[in-house]
């Protein structure tokens, strides 16, 4: 597969590995553009890389231009050797903000470009679950639609020319506040401490639970549209498990590849979860067929996924269906296993509670020392904010992610001049 910009990386691999999945993945989220070639059926092809064949045990290899060649790559050597892979420069920021997804990426925008000593953590990619949008057709001002991978990348390259520091591959484990100050602990063992912190982690992808599930996974199975897949599954028949809006786009950017897109959703209509415009879309689109009241109940394959059974609800029929697609478009889970430990405020789902909401009968919860209430987007507590899906009652749009980010900046200020 070539994207339409001349190639940063060439990727050598198997069809259906999971490791080729993974960087092909992270490359495609965060518009690098880059060159797929499947050595599943030869090895000609392989000969100019060094690389003997489709068993080859160096695979996946990655080649750049300048010659370097990367055998048994991983995300974490490409982002080394695209310069993305740093430490933090400092031993103390004004702000930090955990996850690089749109309220991420904005609260970085406006919280440097605003004179903050900003750090920005990203766990795998930045853009979140925007970059695994093939278009997003309803944010303000993109009248024929942006890829999300697109826009994030955009918002990335603005972040840093306003000065803030971006650390990518790179995940928050635990938070504390000591004297005053947030400290962030991350995987590797890095401490990050700042003097405010925003959490805008946002959410992970709900799985279906089946058996098989995660031994499939980037072999067959994947979550979030998988955006990278769309122009490998020609001429065959995708499954897309889903009823949302994030589901409808995945189908109609699929149809535009595939033989044909099954949408398997569980409710009896779509209206349910999918906004108007996509289910006229959708309607009118001849590949695309709906299974209503249905569900996927069973992933067959070894090593690569090889079919599905279906069930439908209402008529109790079950069937298999052949296919080594299944693009599951769930919705998510909060990503906020931190939060308890760290004594925030979460709702019954898990999402994180902030000003106003945390307040009953005018008060705070007791958790919380401060005279004040708390500001907007902030926690229970103090100077740890939340935004974006992560944040309990946000609407989960990009545009609002990109406005909670924004809006947590000026909640920021207030904390930091009350000294
Ligand atoms: C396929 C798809 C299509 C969509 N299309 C549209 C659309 O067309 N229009 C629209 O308005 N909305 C759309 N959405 C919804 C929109 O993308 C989300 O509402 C938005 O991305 C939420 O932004 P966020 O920053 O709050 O969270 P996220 O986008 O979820 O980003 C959170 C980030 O935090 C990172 N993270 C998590 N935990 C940690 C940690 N411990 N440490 C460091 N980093 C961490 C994650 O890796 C992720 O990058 C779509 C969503 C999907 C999945």
């Amino acid at each position: 597969m070539t994207e339409p910009s001349q190639p940063m990386v060439k990727i050598y691999g198997t069809r259906g590995s999971a490791a080729c999945y993974s960087l092909r993945d992270f490359l495609h989220r965060s518009d690098v553009p880059f060159e797929w070639i499947d050595l599943t059926s030869g090895e000609a092809a392989g000969a100019e890389a060094g690389v003997r064949g489709p068993h080859d045990p160096a695979l996946p290899v990655c080649v750049f231009p300048d010659g370097v060649r990367l055998a048994n790559a991983t995300v974490r050597q490409i982002t080394e050797k695209l310069g993305w892979f740093r430490d933090p420069s400092r031993e103390e920021y004004d702000l930090a903000i955990y996850g690089a997804g749109p309220a991420g990426l904005s609260a970085a925008v406006y919280g440097a470009s605003e004179g903050l000593n900003t750090i920005l953590i990203e766990r795998y990619a930045v853009g979140g679950q925007a970059s695994c949008s093939p278009k997003i057709e309803n944010y303000l001002g993109f009248p024929e639609g942006i890829s999300g991978a697109e826009l994030a990348e955009r918002a990335r390259q603005q972040a840093c020319r306003f000065g803030a520091e971006i650390l990518i591959q790179r995940a928050g484990v635990r938070g504390e506040i000591v004297a005053g100050k947030g400290i962030g602990h991350l995987e590797d063992g890095t401490k990050i401490v700042a003097r405010a912190s925003v959490c805008a982690t946002g959410v992970d992808y709900r799985r279906l639970g089946l058996p098989n599930e995660d031994r499939l996974f980037g072999a067959g199975v994947y979550y979030g549209a998988g955006a990278s897949e769309a122009m490998l599954c020609g001429r065959q028949e995708i499954y897309l498990v889903g009823g949302g809006n994030s589901a409808g786009q995945a189908a109609l950017h699929f149809a535009r590849y595939a033989a044909g897109v099954n949408m398997v959703v569980r409710e009896d209509s779509l209206s349910v979860y999918m906004s108007e415009y996509l289910i006229d879309r959708i309607r009118a689109e001849p590949k695309v067929k709906v299974l209503l009241n249905t569900e996927v109940i069973a992933l067959h394959g070894d090593r690569i996924l090889q079919a599905i059974t279906l069930r439908n609800n209402q008529t109790g029929r079950e069937w298999t269906a052949e296919t080594s697609w299944l693009f599951l478009c769930l919705g998510g889970v909060p990503q906020t296993q931190w939060a308890a430990e760290a004594g925030v405020v979460c709702d019954s789902a898990g999402y994180i509670v902030t000003g106003s909401d945390l307040l009953k009968n005018d008060r705070p919860p007791e958790s919380w020392v401060l005279d004040r209430k708390p500001y907007a987007m902030e926690t229970s507590l103090p100077g740890v904010f939340a935004a974006g899906d992560v944040r309990a009652g946000s609407i989960k749009r990009f545009a609002s992610a990109v406005g909670e980010g924004a809006w947590t900046i000026a909640s920021v200020h207030r904390f930091l001049a009350d000294g």
